[in-house]
């Protein structure tokens, strides 16, 4: 999806939210609901359509939504946005994060308790003022302070989608700068971390001066502030590590990427005499402390990483100008390292993909089955997980099959939520008969293999929210929990068993139910129901939303242990989600998973096999 689409949807999704805070009618909040539902389904150039007039033909889309996008075209940003966010209290927005609360109850605090920011609720719920509130008992309160907690301490992590909004900004920028010979985003992201505290990237120039200067002007402000006013949770920590030479860059390259334990079991290499590593090593790293050291302190304290750290890292390097230009002439009598491959070699070991350079593959590295992970996207055949307004998508079964077959997707299973999903419009036993037939014409018309699959509730007994009976009816199942989180570990264990269990299931879907950032794993034997889905040739998912990323890929080495097969889904509610499987194929990749064992990249033919198994 182009930019403007992506910017203009998260306009949309912004707006919505402050008009709910706002408190404003439900009539209003649902045009703008709609509005973001016809974008995310347009498959031609907006841009054009918004010209011809096209746009404006499309349900949903009145005059208000129209201004939103002219401003956006004309300007870059939304007038109403901004009016809105002038509007609503940035107290409210804060108090209305924290998880267990919601719009009605947030507004309540803030104005009939003057409860106007976070130390303030902390504060109701740390002496049990709040339990005087009506609908509020010290069981709540305990958990709002936990959710405080949480919240504090995830306000400036990205999750893999914010993450590489903004990393591709900060490419194309850097890509545009002669003076930079070599750069590569590093750290938690190029690791594939499902979630990323700061955002690192290394650059080789011989101009380091030059360099800063052109990116401080660059990155300026006003394009920070542009993002954080689309939905970036307020400050991210900005680094970027100049480096002066070729060996120097791949030095820094190989040591910002690892984790901390694989670093310690296999630290940049050493060698002895004059011309060692070792010791390039160790004059990069002085010149380096003198720009990453500043990086760190103020890109901490910042609420403007870009503009500030590169400034002063201008002042930083300004002191050490001396310095570069020596070392750089000094650099060129000794060998270079021409790539990362290089360092590995030196090291004496197989080359790792940055992925899988954690901990978990210490022990496997000379297990065969964990060699390097083969898998991309255009491996995939089957786009398995995805919901359409037969439940709580979206778009329609037709626009759905033509984007996944777009992205070069061979065949589907639409997988829209059973009766027990009321929260998410979940199918009735006559819906279900007629998404059959809408599948029949779709399938028809798009000369697809379209297979009827649903998403089933697995209901707190373990079973499925539809009957063995009825479902006969799919042909694929993806079994989930999407309800009664806090059971205790016993019975969430058995419930999840059990569903394995059902002959019918065929996927595990989001196995530990967490939402990244915001709801951690529910408790559950988590070995147990593994080994379970192994003994059932059930498929354990690898929910690609980057909001899950569930199995997590720390299981993951267990699972291929036992010889588990995964699917990999976007469980798309939208066409523009099916594209996040991106980042579960990332997640996956740090499993070190083969395209074998993921039944997404079966061939029709196998997939049938899989389906016609038990
Ligand atoms: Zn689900
Ligand atoms: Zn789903």
């Amino acid at each position: 999806m182009n930019d403007d689409k992506l910017n203009i949807l998260k306009i949309l999704d912004r707006i919505t939210y402050l008009l709910e805070l706002k408190g404003e009618n439900v009539f209003k909040i649902n045009a703008f609901r709609k509005a973001y539902g016809t974008i995310s389904g347009v498959e031609d150039d907006l841009y054009s359509m918004y010209e011809n007039g096209g746009l404006a033909q499309l349900p949903g889309i009145g005059k208000g939504i129209l201004s939103v996008i002219a401003d956006y075209y004309s300007m870059g940003y939304s007038n109403a946005l901004r009016e809105l966010e002038a509007e609503v209290p940035a107290g409210l927005i804060e108090i209305n994060s924290i998880r267990g609360l919601g719009p009605k109850k947030a507004v309540m605090l803030y104005y009939d308790y003057e409860i106007t920011d976070l130390s303030i609720l902390e504060a109701y719920c740390v002496s049990g003022e709040i339990t005087k509130i009506k609908g509020f008992t010290q069981a709540t309160a305990d958990k709002l302070l936990e959710n405080i907690r949480v919240y504090k301490l995830n306000k400036t992590q990205l999750r893999l989608d914010g993450a590489s909004v903004l990393i591709n900004q900060i490419e194309e920028v850097l890509s545009g700068i002669s003076e930079i010979q070599l750069f590569s985003v590093t750290g938690a992201f190029r690791r594939a971390m499902e979630v990323i505290p700061k955002i690192e990237f290394v650059l080789f120039t011989e101009e380091p001066l030059r360099v800063a200067g052109i990116l401080s002007e660059k990155l300026n402000i006003q394009d920070f502030e542009f993002d954080s006013e689309l939905h970036f949770q307020g400050v991210y920590n900005i680094f970027f590590y100049l480096t002066l030479s070729r060996t120097d860059y791949f030095k820094r390259l190989y040591e910002t990427t690892g984790s901390k334990e694989f670093l310690l079991k296999f630290p940049f290499p050493a060698v002895d005499g004059d011309n060692n590593y070792a010791n390039q090593g160790k004059s990069a790293l002085t010149t380096n402390r003198a720009v990453n050291d500043d990086n760190i302190a103020t890109g901490g304290n910042t609420t403007l990483p870009a503009n500030k750290v590169l400034n002063d890292n201008n002042t930083a390097a300004g002191g050490n100008t001396a310095l570069p230009a020596n070392k750089v002439d000094a650099e060129k009598t000794k060998p270079e390292i021409p790539s990362e491959k290089e360092i590995f070699d030196k090291i004496g070991i197989r080359y790792i993909i940055p992925e899988m350079r954690e901990e978990q593959i210490l022990s496997r590295l000379e297990d065969e089955r964990f060699l390097n992970s083969d898998l991309v996207l255009s491996a995939f055949k089957g786009s398995l997980h995805f919901h359409t307004n037969y439940s709580d998508g979206a778009n329609t079964l037709s626009e759905m099959v033509s984007a996944a077959a777009a992205i070069g997707y061979e065949y589907f299973a639409v997988c829209d939520h059973g009766k027990a999903a009321f929260q998410a419009g979940g199918m009735s036993e006559t819906r279900v008969f007629q998404q059959k037939e809408e599948i029949d014409k779709v399938a028809e018309e798009h000369n697809v293999k379209i297979f009827r699959g649903l998403e089933a509730d697995i209901l707190r007994d373990g079973s499925l929210d539809f009957g063995d009976d009825f479902l006969n009816n799919f042909d694929f199942v993806v079994a989930s929990i999407h309800s009664r989180y806090a059971l205790d570990k016993e019975e969430m264990t058995k419930r999840i068993l059990k569903a394995v269990e059902n002959p019918h299931t065929d996927v595990l879907g989001h196995p530990s139910g967490r939402i990244l950032l915001e709801r951690p794993e529910f408790e559950a034997d988590f070995k147990k129901i593994i080994d379970a889905c192994r003994a059932n040739d059930v498929a354990i998912e690898i929910n690609a939303s980057p909001y899950r990323l569930d199995l997590d890929w720390r299981r993951v080495y267990y699972a291929r242990d036992k010889g588990c097969i995964f699917s990999i889904n976007p469980d798309a509610h939208s066409t523009s989600q099916l594209l996040n499987v991106k980042y579960g194929i990332m997640a996956a990749r740090k499993g070190g998973m083969k395209c074998s064992e993921v039944i997404n990249c079966f061939t029709l033919e196998e997939f049938n096999n899989f389906l016609g198994r038990k």
